[in-house]
This record gives structure tokens, sequence and C-alpha cells, in this order.
């Protein structure tokens, strides 16, 4: 009789290009393909991801279900290992295989259950996660981890990327398992209608990931250089949903993309960007405190202000600041922020603003549809200054030049922010500078139509530079 291996996805929700489903496909056992949702922990899915966790299920179910097999799908309960003990059981399983997870949570879980379901006399496997290179297979020189990124990318590029995994799923012998939970039991759809752009932007099924695949391969990871940076030109992927739930993977993008142009402007401009992420989970996973606390040990002694009115004006997009407010706006709306607009918002709220970095955090991870922990993590610390190879302190963004340098058109702003849509260019991100009639021309009337500024940009400048000048006497006196 044929082995039994139950196939846990986690965050692999593919049938292409899998390694644990190679590996059991290859050595012939029959495969029960499982999803167990977990609620809970330190950083329970945010309300962005549960909406499209909830469609990449939906679109894996029916990839198994197309192969001839069934999902079978439970509400984990925060006791993952009652649940697989209970599987293993009633379809008397020999085998469990996942691929690996490297947020710290994650490990310490499979690290113990690992251990248990030995115990109970099953084999268990895990195999490479949805990473380039695993984080633990890049050591620097002089060993250990990086913490600067570009030794790192070059370390990484000596290193080939693993051809794809190719099987033929129609030979595949399926457990086919009846029951389980509806998907609707997990309750990832949100009650009230959100009322936004958001739905008319996502599709989270595989496919709909595979044709942008197709049209960044085709011609747009070419001009990435040019508009990677440009906030109101779609100039990039947002493929980071797809890549955070590994409804694809970086290894299939890679391919993918060299396939039709394997110039060095592709490798040092989209493709670097794979690298990136593949850098966040190596600090991640090396540095696993760093989730919740800086990097930097010394930043714990950082004096964070935490003023709810403050964040939540900055969340609502009510700041006063045009180009946060679009930003802003722009993630609650669609889900989704563009990557300068995240370094502009995160370096207001916590240089000019001075407010804890992990209420941003927090925040993006609730609501944004590609949040990703290790991703997040270094977005903010590398913003905040306190991470490895972060933006320095002292480099204060100023979010007025930005937004004209960077939407220089104003459309952007414009559509975000459309109360100040009829304003000339001159004012558009700076509505406090405009003259009387041209503000009254534009329908604007500050402090009624939209905020006055909650900080003047020049003087929330200096507020940061005095804050770390008083840190680093603070820590020259810990010394
Ligand atoms: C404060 C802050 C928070 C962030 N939070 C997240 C997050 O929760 N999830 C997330 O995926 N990215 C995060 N980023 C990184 C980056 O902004 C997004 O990956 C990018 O904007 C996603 O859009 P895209 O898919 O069109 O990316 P593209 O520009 O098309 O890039 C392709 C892929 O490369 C990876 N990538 C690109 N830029 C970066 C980067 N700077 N760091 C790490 N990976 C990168 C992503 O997986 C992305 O999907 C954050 C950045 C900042 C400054």
């Amino acid at each position: 009789m044929r082995k039994k291996c139950l196939l846990w996805f986690r965050k692999d929700l593919r049938l292409t290009d899998h390694p644990a489903l190679a590996k059991a496909i290859e050595e012939g056992y029959e495969i029960l393909p499982v999803f167990l949702y977990e609620e809970g922990g330190d950083w329970p899915v945010g309300g962005a991801s549960k909406w499209w966790l909830h469609y990449a299920l939906e679109s894996l179910s029916s990839s198994v279900s197309d192969a001839g097999g069934r999902l079978l799908m439970k509400e984990g309960g925060g006791d993952v290992r009652s649940s697989l003990e209970e599987i293993i059981e009633e379809h008397g399983i020999d085998l469990v295989y996942w691929c690996r997870c490297y947020e710290p949570e994650a490990i310490e879980r499979d690290t113990v259950l690992k251990r248990e379901l030995r115990d109970l006399g099953c084999e268990v496997k895990s195999f490479e996660g949805n990473v380039l290179n695993e984080p633990f297979s890049i050591e620097s020189k002089s060993g250990g981890p990086y913490k600067v990124f570009t030794p790192y990318w070059k370390m990484c590029r000596t290193h080939e990327v693993r051809s794809l995994y190719e099987y033929d799923l129609s030979k595949v012998r399926w457990v086919m398992a009846e029951g389980g939970d509806a998907l609707e039991d997990f309750d990832l759809l949100p009650r009230i209608d959100w009322d936004r752009e958001f739905y008319a932007i996502w599709d989270a099924r595989r496919e709909v990931g595979e044709r942008i695949l197709s049209d960044l391969a085709g011609g747009k990871a070419m001009a990435y250089g040019e508009q990677r940076d440009l906030m109101g030109v779609e100039g990039t992927s947002r493929l980071g949903p797809y890549l955070a739930w590994g409804q694809l993977s970086p290894q299939e993008v890679w391919h993918r993309i060299v396939a039709e142009n394997a110039s060095e402007e592709v490798h040092s401009g989209y493709l670097r960007q794979l690298y990136w992420r593949d850098f966040s989970y190596h600090l991640m996973y090396h540095f696993p405190h760093t989730v919740s606390s800086p990097l930097r040990e010394e930043w714990k002694l950082f004096a964070w202000k935490g003023d709810g009115e403050v964040v939540q004006a900055w969340q609502e997009g009510r700041t006063g600041i045009p180009i946060i407010d679009a930003a802003m706006r722009q993630l609650w709306q669609t889900g989704w922020m563009h990557n300068r607009a995240r370094m502009l918002v995160a370096c207001f709220l916590v240089k000019h603003l001075q407010q804890d970095w992990m209420y941003g955090a927090r925040w993006f991870w609730d609501t944004l549809v590609d949040a990703d922990l290790a991703n997040n993590t270094m977005g903010w610390q590398w913003s905040a200054g306190c991470g490895a190879d972060a933006a320095p302190y002292f480099r204060v963004f100023n979010p007025i030049t930005q937004a004209e340098k960077f939407d220089s058109h104003g459309d952007y702003v414009r559509r975000y922010v459309p109360e100040l849509a009829k304003l000339p260019m001159k004012y558009l991100n700076r509505p406090w500078e405009a003259p009387a009639d041209v503000l009254e021309n534009a329908g604007v009337e500050l402090g009624k139509t939209y905020p006055e500024p909650i900080i003047d940009v020049a003087v929330g400048r200096q507020v940061a530079l005095d804050a770390y000048q008083r840190f680093k006497e603070a820590c020259a006196g810990e010394r």
C-alpha cells in the first residue's frame, strides 16, 4: 500500500513549483492537501490580508479540484497540533510535509510540532520556504548574517537561482478527505462593505498573478527602473500579495522575467527588489526580536511619543500635508501604497510627528493587502533609523519637495485628496502658502474643507533632529 502524506499549506498557496509537493510526488505518496486557519499570535492576520487569504484559498482549492483532489480546510483554533493529530489519525497519515515559514512564532511552533508529530510515529519533513535563498544559506565572508544590503546582494548573486520544480499533477494520487470547515467559516471577509476602490483593483486568484507576471516579463520590468519611484504612475508590479501568500514563488517570478530579458538593467532593477525581500527574511530569521523591537538595541532608549489623536489623524489622512494624506488614503481605499509613499509616511510619522514606528507597523499590517512581517519590519525600522542598513535618523524626507519631485504633475495627490484637485501645481502640496483668491477659486477652505497642517514641516524636521541629539547624548551617558 502507498504511504499517505499530509501536505500542509501555509504561506505557499500554489500547486506549481512547490518543493514539498514535488518531493511527495517524486516519492510516490498519496497526498492529502490541508490548510489550517490560525487566528491569534502576536501578528494575527490583518484585515486586508484576511480578504486576500479568502480568495487565495478559494483559488488554491479550485486548483486542487481541477487536479482531481480536494483541499481539506480546517479552523486551527489556535491549536494546530490537535487539528493535525486528528487528521493524521482519521486518515492514517504516515508523513507530514510542509514548506518552511521564517516568522519567529512559526519557527518556534514548527520546531515543537516536528518533535510531537514524530512522537506520534509520523515522519515529518520541512522544505525550503518562499524565498530565493533561505535566510541561513547566505553567510558573510566572516561567517554570520549580513546587516547591509549591497554586500548581501552581491553574495546572493554568486548563488544560482534554483530551477523550477516540474511534475505532472494529473498523475498525483490524492487522499480524498470529506468534511473539514467551509471557507466561509473562517470569517475572513469584512462584515461591512468597504465601499472602496479596493475591490476593483485586486483579484487574488493565482491566474491573475500569472497574468501580471506575464505583463511584467513582457516589458514592464524593463521600464521599472525609470518608473518605480513615480507615485502617480503604475510603474511597479503589485505582485506583493501573491508573493506574501506564496501564490507565486520568487523563483517563478525570477525565471519568467529572466527568460524574456536577462539584461543587467533588469537584474539591478526589478530582480534586485526580490533580493530586498529575501534580505528582510534574512534579517528576521537572524534577529527575530526585530518584529517588535529595534534591531539596534540602543534605540530602545529613544523617547517616542504616543499621541493617539496624532496617530489617528495620520491613519485617516487628515494631517494637512497633502502627499501624506494622499498616501494614507490610498492605503485605506486600496489596501496598497506606493513604495516611495510608504517611505514618506513612515518618515513623517516617526520623525516629524515623533510617534513610535510600531504604531505605523501595526496599521500597515492591518491595512496592507501585501502585509508581510519581514518586509514590513524592515521597512519600518529602515524608516525609523533603528534597523539594519537603515536611513540615518538625521536624514529627514521633506514630504513637500519629495511630492513635487515624484508626483510632479500632482496626479497622485489630486486623485486621493480630491478636495485639493483644483489647486494649481504651485500650491497643491503647500496649500497654506496659497493666496486667499487662489484657495477660493479652487474651493478650498483651510481648516474646513481640508485640515491645516498638523505640523510645520520645517519645525517637524528640527523637532526630529533635536530629539536625535538628545538620544545620542542619552546613549553616550549609558556607556
Ligand atoms: C514602511 C514600509 C513598510 C513596508 N511594508 C511592506 C509589507 O508589509 N509587505 C511588503 O511586501 N513590502 C513592504 N514594504 C516594501 C515595499 O514598499 C513593497 O514591497 C512594494 O511597495 C510592494 O509593491 P509592488 O508589489 O508593486 O512591488 P515591486 O516594486 O513591483 O517589487 C516587487 C516585489 O519585490 C519586493 N520588494 C520590493 N521593494 C521592496 C522593499 N523595499 N523591501 C522588501 N521587499 C521589496 C516585494 O515582494 C514586491 O512585491 C514596505 C516598505 C516600507 C518603506
